[in-house]
């Protein structure tokens, strides 16, 4: 099943594989891909085999934390029936890594997809906003 960069990209096993003009080659990984992986720091809250949740590089609320599926999938558009069961883990454990980070009064899940949203980092993440009253709300 392709769930990488877009149709072209596939996973197998491990090894993240780009098929561009039907050749085989390494691809790059994006930038919450290589955080997944542990090959930038982050500042964690919470892990699991299929999550990641660490705080944000530029803090938006007293605490803003992110939490990406460690699988690459580019935004809520790449959201299929076959990678939706970890969305679910995602949100079954949404609470938790709230509290985890220490909010305890209410948060904000909010998720950027696409250019009038004004998505920079281009692997789906929910950021969590809270530790404080927030201002007012768009949705
Ligand atoms: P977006 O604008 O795509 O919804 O959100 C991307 C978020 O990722 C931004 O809030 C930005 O501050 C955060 N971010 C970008 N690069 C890094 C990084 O290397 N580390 C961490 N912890 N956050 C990052
Ligand atoms: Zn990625």
């Amino acid at each position: 099943q392709c769930l990488q960069y877009n149709k072209r990209y596939c996973r197998s096993q491990n090894k993240r594989i780009a098929l561009h003009y039907g050749k085989e080659h390494k691809m790059e990984k994006c930038i919450f891909c290589k955080i997944a992986a542990g090959e930038i720091p982050s500042n964690k809250v919470y892990e699991d085999e299929y999550m990641l949740a660490f705080h944000d590089i530029s803090p938006m609320a007293k605490v803003h934390v992110l939490v990406i599926p460690k699988m690459h999938i580019a935004n809520v558009d790449g959201i299929t029936e076959e990678n939706s069961e970890v969305i679910a883990k995602m949100f079954a454990k949404m609470g938790d890594i709230a509290k985890a980070a220490g909010i305890t009064n209410g948060y904000r899940v909010i998720s950027n997809c696409g250019s009038d949203a004004k998505q920079s980092v281009m692997h789906l993440h929910f950021h969590i906003l809270g530790g404080q009253e927030l201002p007012e709300k768009m949705a």
